[in-house]
Protein backbone atom coordinates (compact mmCIF):
# COMPACT_ATOMS: atom_id res chain seq x y z
CA UNK A 1 0.00 0.00 0.00
CA UNK A 2 1.51 3.64 -0.89
CA UNK A 3 2.69 5.50 1.58
CA UNK A 4 1.20 9.43 2.31
CA UNK A 5 4.10 11.17 3.24
CA UNK A 6 3.61 14.85 2.31
CA UNK A 7 6.35 16.05 -0.20
CA UNK A 8 8.65 18.47 0.42
CA UNK A 9 7.00 21.57 -1.81
CA UNK A 10 3.43 20.77 -0.13
CA UNK A 11 4.82 21.25 3.62
CA UNK A 12 1.92 23.60 3.90
CA UNK A 13 -0.94 21.59 2.48
CA UNK A 14 -3.16 20.56 5.36
CA UNK A 15 -1.93 17.46 7.12
CA UNK A 16 -4.55 14.65 8.03
CA UNK A 17 -4.49 13.25 11.49
CA UNK A 18 -6.34 10.76 13.00
CA UNK A 19 -6.20 11.26 16.64
CA UNK A 20 -7.37 7.67 18.81
CA UNK A 21 -8.55 8.53 22.06
CA UNK A 22 -11.00 5.72 24.34
CA UNK A 23 -10.52 7.02 28.31
CA UNK A 24 -11.09 10.20 30.50
CA UNK A 25 -7.64 11.22 30.51
CA UNK A 26 -6.99 10.91 27.27
CA UNK A 27 -9.84 13.37 26.43
CA UNK A 28 -8.27 15.58 28.85
CA UNK A 29 -5.03 15.51 26.49
CA UNK A 30 -6.77 15.78 23.30
CA UNK A 31 -8.44 19.00 24.34
CA UNK A 32 -5.51 20.87 24.06
CA UNK A 33 -4.44 19.43 21.45
CA UNK A 34 -7.28 19.81 19.16
CA UNK A 35 -7.69 23.81 20.17
CA UNK A 36 -3.81 23.70 18.99
CA UNK A 37 -4.48 22.08 15.65
CA UNK A 38 -7.08 23.86 14.85
CA UNK A 39 -4.89 27.41 15.80
CA UNK A 40 -2.19 26.06 13.83
CA UNK A 41 -4.66 26.28 10.25
CA UNK A 42 -2.45 23.11 8.95
CA UNK A 43 -3.76 20.82 10.24
CA UNK A 44 -7.60 18.86 10.02
CA UNK A 45 -8.06 16.27 12.76
CA UNK A 46 -10.38 13.33 12.92
CA UNK A 47 -11.23 11.80 16.15
CA UNK A 48 -12.21 7.63 16.52
CA UNK A 49 -13.12 7.42 20.24
CA UNK A 50 -13.01 3.67 20.80
CA UNK A 51 -15.59 3.30 23.64
CA UNK A 52 -13.39 2.09 26.84
CA UNK A 53 -15.43 5.09 28.72
CA UNK A 54 -18.65 5.26 27.71
CA UNK A 55 -20.62 6.84 30.65
CA UNK A 56 -21.80 10.63 30.14
CA UNK A 57 -20.26 11.77 32.91
CA UNK A 58 -16.45 9.60 31.84
CA UNK A 59 -16.65 10.61 28.21
CA UNK A 60 -19.17 13.39 26.85
CA UNK A 61 -19.63 15.35 29.48
CA UNK A 62 -15.45 15.99 28.72
CA UNK A 63 -16.37 16.94 25.48
CA UNK A 64 -19.07 19.40 26.22
CA UNK A 65 -16.89 21.04 29.10
CA UNK A 66 -13.59 21.18 27.07
CA UNK A 67 -14.89 21.93 24.10
CA UNK A 68 -13.70 19.14 22.13
CA UNK A 69 -15.15 18.60 18.99
CA UNK A 70 -17.14 14.93 18.47
CA UNK A 71 -15.84 12.33 17.52
CA UNK A 72 -16.77 11.59 13.86
CA UNK A 73 -17.01 7.45 14.97
CA UNK A 74 -17.58 5.88 18.07
CA UNK A 75 -16.38 1.89 18.07
CA UNK A 76 -17.98 1.33 21.45
CA UNK A 77 -15.84 -1.16 22.36
CA UNK A 78 -16.36 -2.00 26.17
CA UNK A 79 -16.08 -3.91 29.22
CA UNK A 80 -14.20 -6.58 27.56
CA UNK A 81 -10.98 -8.61 28.95
CA UNK A 82 -8.22 -7.24 27.59
CA UNK A 83 -7.21 -9.73 24.66
CA UNK A 84 -10.98 -9.29 23.18
CA UNK A 85 -10.87 -5.75 23.31
CA UNK A 86 -7.52 -4.87 22.39
CA UNK A 87 -8.17 -7.15 19.16
CA UNK A 88 -11.61 -5.52 18.31
CA UNK A 89 -9.96 -2.02 18.52
CA UNK A 90 -7.40 -2.84 16.33
CA UNK A 91 -10.07 -4.19 13.56
CA UNK A 92 -12.32 -0.95 13.97
CA UNK A 93 -9.32 1.22 14.08
CA UNK A 94 -7.65 -0.01 11.01
CA UNK A 95 -10.60 -0.42 8.96
CA UNK A 96 -11.27 3.22 9.60
CA UNK A 97 -7.67 3.99 8.57
CA UNK A 98 -7.50 2.27 5.70
CA UNK A 99 -10.43 3.53 4.50
CA UNK A 100 -9.15 7.12 5.13
CA UNK A 101 -5.61 6.51 5.28
CA UNK A 102 -4.55 9.79 7.30
CA UNK A 103 -0.77 11.63 7.35
CA UNK A 104 -0.41 10.72 10.89
CA UNK A 105 -2.32 8.63 13.78
CA UNK A 106 -1.94 10.00 17.38
CA UNK A 107 -2.66 8.27 20.15
CA UNK A 108 -2.51 9.25 24.22
CA UNK A 109 -0.80 7.75 27.21
CA UNK A 110 -1.43 3.94 28.76
CA UNK A 111 -4.46 2.32 27.82
CA UNK A 112 -5.82 -0.29 25.33
CA UNK A 113 -6.88 2.06 23.03
CA UNK A 114 -3.32 3.72 22.94
CA UNK A 115 -2.18 0.26 22.12
CA UNK A 116 -4.80 -0.79 19.66
CA UNK A 117 -4.02 2.53 17.40
CA UNK A 118 -0.09 2.67 17.38
CA UNK A 119 -0.24 -1.48 16.13
CA UNK A 120 -2.80 -0.33 13.79
CA UNK A 121 -1.49 2.68 12.53
CA UNK A 122 2.35 0.62 12.50
CA UNK A 123 1.11 -2.29 10.91
CA UNK A 124 -0.68 -0.04 8.00
CA UNK A 125 2.98 2.01 7.68
CA UNK A 126 1.17 4.74 8.61
CA UNK A 127 2.96 7.34 11.04
CA UNK A 128 2.11 6.73 14.97
CA UNK A 129 2.93 9.61 17.12
CA UNK A 130 2.97 8.94 20.91
CA UNK A 131 2.09 11.74 23.24
CA UNK A 132 2.94 11.13 27.02
CA UNK A 133 5.45 8.72 26.02
CA UNK A 134 8.50 7.09 27.93
CA UNK A 135 6.79 7.17 31.35
CA UNK A 136 8.10 3.87 32.85
CA UNK A 137 6.78 2.55 36.27
CA UNK A 138 9.19 -0.43 36.03
CA UNK A 139 6.08 -2.93 36.85
CA UNK A 140 5.84 -5.52 33.81
CA UNK A 141 2.68 -6.95 35.36
CA UNK A 142 0.78 -4.01 34.99
CA UNK A 143 -1.26 -3.46 31.55
CA UNK A 144 -0.58 -0.08 31.50
CA UNK A 145 3.55 -0.40 31.55
CA UNK A 146 2.93 -3.17 28.55
CA UNK A 147 0.69 -1.00 26.37
CA UNK A 148 3.57 2.13 27.10
CA UNK A 149 6.46 -0.12 25.95
CA UNK A 150 4.94 -1.20 22.63
CA UNK A 151 3.49 1.90 22.37
CA UNK A 152 7.20 3.69 22.12
CA UNK A 153 8.66 0.90 19.94
CA UNK A 154 6.17 1.08 17.04
CA UNK A 155 4.95 4.81 17.16
CA UNK A 156 7.60 6.89 15.00
CA UNK A 157 7.61 10.02 17.04
CA UNK A 158 7.59 9.99 20.78
CA UNK A 159 6.14 13.41 22.63
CA UNK A 160 7.38 13.54 26.40
CA UNK A 161 6.23 15.69 29.22
CA UNK A 162 9.22 14.71 31.60
CA UNK A 163 12.84 14.37 31.56
CA UNK A 164 12.85 11.06 33.41
CA UNK A 165 10.66 9.95 30.46
CA UNK A 166 13.61 11.14 27.96
CA UNK A 167 15.48 8.93 29.92
CA UNK A 168 13.99 5.63 29.79
CA UNK A 169 13.16 6.45 26.25
CA UNK A 170 17.59 6.48 25.50
CA UNK A 171 17.80 3.60 27.86
CA UNK A 172 15.93 1.65 25.80
CA UNK A 173 17.59 2.97 22.11
CA UNK A 174 14.75 5.42 21.26
CA UNK A 175 16.33 8.48 22.31
CA UNK A 176 16.08 10.03 18.90
CA UNK A 177 12.18 9.52 17.80
CA UNK A 178 12.14 11.85 21.41
CA UNK A 179 10.82 15.43 21.99
CA UNK A 180 10.32 17.00 25.52
CA UNK A 181 7.14 18.91 24.75
CA UNK A 182 5.99 19.62 28.70
CA UNK A 183 2.57 18.65 29.73
CA UNK A 184 -0.55 18.86 27.74
CA UNK A 185 -2.81 18.52 31.18
CA UNK A 186 -1.09 21.78 32.61
CA UNK A 187 -2.27 23.82 29.01
CA UNK A 188 -5.56 22.24 30.28
CA UNK A 189 -5.83 23.57 33.82
CA UNK A 190 -4.68 26.77 32.51
CA UNK A 191 -7.33 26.66 30.15
CA UNK A 192 -10.29 25.82 32.56
CA UNK A 193 -8.97 27.94 35.53
CA UNK A 194 -11.87 30.53 34.98
CA UNK A 195 -15.15 28.21 34.57
CA UNK A 196 -12.97 26.25 37.56
CA UNK A 197 -13.50 29.21 39.62
CA UNK A 198 -16.92 29.40 38.56
CA UNK A 199 -17.80 25.86 40.15
CA UNK A 200 -19.14 26.63 43.41
CA UNK A 201 -19.30 22.28 44.23
CA UNK A 202 -17.50 23.07 47.58
CA UNK A 203 -20.43 25.63 48.89
CA UNK A 204 -22.88 22.78 47.43
CA UNK A 205 -21.05 19.89 49.17
CA UNK A 206 -20.58 22.23 52.85
CA UNK A 207 -16.42 22.16 52.24
CA UNK A 208 -14.46 24.66 53.99
CA UNK A 209 -11.20 25.64 51.76
CA UNK A 210 -8.13 24.03 53.02
CA UNK A 211 -10.90 21.63 55.27
CA UNK A 212 -11.00 18.62 53.29
CA UNK A 213 -8.49 16.00 51.41
CA UNK A 214 -9.72 14.69 47.85
CA UNK A 215 -9.56 10.77 47.13
CA UNK A 216 -9.76 8.95 43.62
CA UNK A 217 -8.77 5.49 43.18
CA UNK A 218 -9.43 3.29 40.32
CA UNK A 219 -6.10 1.30 38.96
CA UNK A 220 -6.30 -2.38 38.39
CA UNK A 221 -3.40 -3.51 40.88
CA UNK A 222 -5.41 -1.68 43.56
CA UNK A 223 -9.19 -3.45 42.27
CA UNK A 224 -7.12 -6.56 42.28
CA UNK A 225 -6.88 -7.58 45.98
CA UNK A 226 -9.96 -6.70 48.70
CA UNK A 227 -7.41 -6.43 51.24
CA UNK A 228 -5.17 -4.04 49.58
CA UNK A 229 -8.43 -1.95 48.57
CA UNK A 230 -9.12 -2.05 52.45
CA UNK A 231 -6.08 -1.16 54.02
CA UNK A 232 -5.69 1.84 51.36
CA UNK A 233 -9.39 3.30 52.00
CA UNK A 234 -8.01 2.95 55.76
CA UNK A 235 -4.78 4.97 55.61
CA UNK A 236 -6.82 7.29 53.31
CA UNK A 237 -8.73 7.86 56.41
CA UNK A 238 -5.85 8.31 58.99
CA UNK A 239 -4.01 10.42 56.34
CA UNK A 240 -7.15 12.76 56.32
CA UNK A 241 -6.87 13.77 59.87
CA UNK A 242 -10.73 13.61 60.76
CA UNK A 243 -11.20 16.08 57.82
CA UNK A 244 -13.81 15.61 55.57
CA UNK A 245 -12.55 13.30 52.76
CA UNK A 246 -14.36 13.13 49.41
CA UNK A 247 -14.09 10.70 46.66
CA UNK A 248 -15.74 10.82 43.20
CA UNK A 249 -16.01 7.12 42.39
CA UNK A 250 -14.80 5.88 38.91
CA UNK A 251 -17.49 3.57 38.11
CA UNK A 252 -14.69 0.24 38.07
CA UNK A 253 -14.02 1.22 41.57
CA UNK A 254 -17.65 1.56 42.11
CA UNK A 255 -18.81 -1.72 40.88
CA UNK A 256 -15.51 -3.56 42.80
CA UNK A 257 -16.62 -1.84 46.28
CA UNK A 258 -20.27 -2.90 45.96
CA UNK A 259 -19.12 -6.47 44.99
CA UNK A 260 -16.57 -6.48 48.25
CA UNK A 261 -18.43 -4.66 50.62
CA UNK A 262 -15.47 -2.65 51.83
CA UNK A 263 -16.62 0.26 54.50
CA UNK A 264 -16.06 3.46 53.76
CA UNK A 265 -17.16 5.15 56.85
CA UNK A 266 -16.07 8.82 56.65
CA UNK A 267 -16.18 8.94 53.52
CA UNK A 268 -17.89 10.82 51.07
CA UNK A 269 -18.65 9.18 48.04
CA UNK A 270 -19.45 11.00 44.92
CA UNK A 271 -20.19 10.18 41.03
CA UNK A 272 -17.36 10.77 39.03
CA UNK A 273 -16.95 14.63 38.63
CA UNK A 274 -16.78 17.12 35.47
CA UNK A 275 -13.68 18.90 35.03
CA UNK A 276 -14.63 22.23 35.99
CA UNK A 277 -15.98 20.87 39.15
CA UNK A 278 -12.91 18.39 40.00
CA UNK A 279 -10.18 20.85 39.42
CA UNK A 280 -12.05 23.17 41.52
CA UNK A 281 -12.30 20.40 44.76
CA UNK A 282 -8.56 19.89 44.09
CA UNK A 283 -7.48 23.61 44.10
CA UNK A 284 -8.95 23.90 47.52
CA UNK A 285 -8.39 20.37 49.13
CA UNK A 286 -6.12 20.45 51.74
CA UNK A 287 -4.20 17.61 49.88
CA UNK A 288 -4.88 15.12 47.44
CA UNK A 289 -4.61 11.29 47.70
CA UNK A 290 -4.48 9.46 44.51
CA UNK A 291 -3.84 6.39 42.60
CA UNK A 292 -4.22 8.36 39.05
CA UNK A 293 -1.29 9.50 37.03
CA UNK A 294 -2.52 12.47 35.86
CA UNK A 295 -4.41 13.88 39.14
CA UNK A 296 -0.77 13.59 40.68
CA UNK A 297 0.30 16.30 38.57
CA UNK A 298 -2.66 18.48 38.49
CA UNK A 299 -2.30 18.73 42.21
CA UNK A 300 1.16 19.99 41.60
CA UNK A 301 -0.53 22.53 39.00
CA UNK A 302 -3.00 23.36 41.83
CA UNK A 303 0.09 23.94 44.31
CA UNK A 304 -1.58 21.30 46.73
CA UNK A 305 0.19 18.62 47.80
CA UNK A 306 -0.20 14.69 47.22
CA UNK A 307 0.31 11.43 48.70
CA UNK A 308 -0.07 8.42 45.63
CA UNK A 309 -1.62 5.94 46.61
CA UNK A 310 0.89 3.23 44.47
CA UNK A 311 4.04 1.79 45.78
CA UNK A 312 5.28 3.83 42.80
CA UNK A 313 4.93 6.63 40.31
CA UNK A 314 5.84 7.18 36.48
CA UNK A 315 5.72 10.94 37.82
CA UNK A 316 9.02 10.81 39.87
CA UNK A 317 9.75 14.40 39.28
CA UNK A 318 6.70 15.27 41.53
CA UNK A 319 8.24 13.15 44.24
CA UNK A 320 12.06 15.11 43.80
CA UNK A 321 10.14 18.37 43.91
CA UNK A 322 8.03 18.01 47.33
CA UNK A 323 4.93 18.13 45.68
CA UNK A 324 4.21 14.05 46.07
CA UNK A 325 5.22 11.24 48.39
CA UNK A 326 3.62 7.34 47.99
CA UNK A 327 1.71 6.38 50.47
CA UNK A 328 4.78 3.90 51.39
CA UNK A 329 6.89 7.13 52.48
CA UNK A 330 6.25 8.55 55.62
CA UNK A 331 7.27 12.42 54.44
CA UNK A 332 7.63 14.05 51.98
CA UNK A 333 11.36 13.97 50.97
CA UNK A 334 12.36 17.14 50.24
CA UNK A 335 11.12 21.31 50.37
CA UNK A 336 9.08 21.82 47.59
CA UNK A 337 10.72 23.37 44.30
CA UNK A 338 8.63 23.58 41.19
CA UNK A 339 9.29 21.50 38.06
CA UNK A 340 10.40 23.08 34.46
CA UNK A 341 9.69 19.86 32.75
CA UNK A 342 6.20 20.66 32.39
CA UNK A 343 6.57 23.64 30.70
CA UNK A 344 4.71 27.13 30.38
CA UNK A 345 1.03 25.97 28.93
CA UNK A 346 1.71 25.57 25.47
CA UNK A 347 2.76 21.85 25.39
CA UNK A 348 0.09 21.43 23.03
CA UNK A 349 1.97 24.45 20.60
CA UNK A 350 5.10 22.39 20.71
CA UNK A 351 3.57 19.13 20.21
CA UNK A 352 1.72 20.86 16.61
CA UNK A 353 5.62 22.33 15.45
CA UNK A 354 7.65 18.71 16.27
CA UNK A 355 4.25 16.91 14.28
CA UNK A 356 4.95 19.54 11.49
CA UNK A 357 8.76 18.50 11.51
CA UNK A 358 8.34 15.02 11.73
CA UNK A 359 6.04 14.76 8.88
CA UNK A 360 7.72 16.98 6.82
CA UNK A 361 11.35 15.38 7.32
N1 LIG B 1 -11.04 13.78 36.54
C1 LIG B 1 -12.26 14.43 36.49
N2 LIG B 1 -13.25 14.05 37.37
C2 LIG B 1 -13.05 13.08 38.32
C3 LIG B 1 -11.79 12.45 38.37
C4 LIG B 1 -10.80 12.81 37.47
O1 LIG B 1 -12.46 15.33 35.68
O2 LIG B 1 -13.99 12.78 39.09
C5 LIG B 1 -10.00 14.14 35.54
C6 LIG B 1 -8.73 14.66 36.14
O3 LIG B 1 -8.75 16.05 36.34
C7 LIG B 1 -7.69 14.25 35.10
C8 LIG B 1 -8.26 12.99 34.50
O4 LIG B 1 -9.64 12.97 34.84
O5 LIG B 1 -7.56 15.25 34.10
C9 LIG B 1 -7.53 11.80 35.10
O6 LIG B 1 -8.15 10.66 34.74
P1 LIG B 1 -7.88 9.26 35.46
O7 LIG B 1 -7.50 9.48 36.87
O8 LIG B 1 -9.09 8.45 35.17
O9 LIG B 1 -6.71 8.63 34.60
P2 LIG B 1 -5.12 8.55 34.73
O10 LIG B 1 -4.59 9.96 34.78
O11 LIG B 1 -4.78 7.72 35.93
O12 LIG B 1 -4.67 7.86 33.47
Amino acid sequence: MARRWPCKDSRMATLRITTIAGARPQFVKAAAMSRAFAASGQFEERLVHTGQHYDYQMSEAFFRELDLPAPAVNLGIANLPHGAMTGRMIEGIEADLMARRPDAVLVYGDTNSTLAGALAAAKLAIPAIHVEAGMRSGRADVPEEINRIVADHVCGLLLCSSEAALQHLAKEGLAAKARLIGDLMYDVTLFASGRVEASGIRARLRLAAGGYSLLTLHRAENLGAPARLARLVAYAREAGQGQPIIFPVHPRTGAFLKAESIALDEITLVEPLGYFDFHALIADAAQVMTDSGGVQKEAYFHARPCITLRDETEWTETIDAGWNRLWTQPAYSTPRRSIPDYGNGHAAREAVSAIAAFLAA
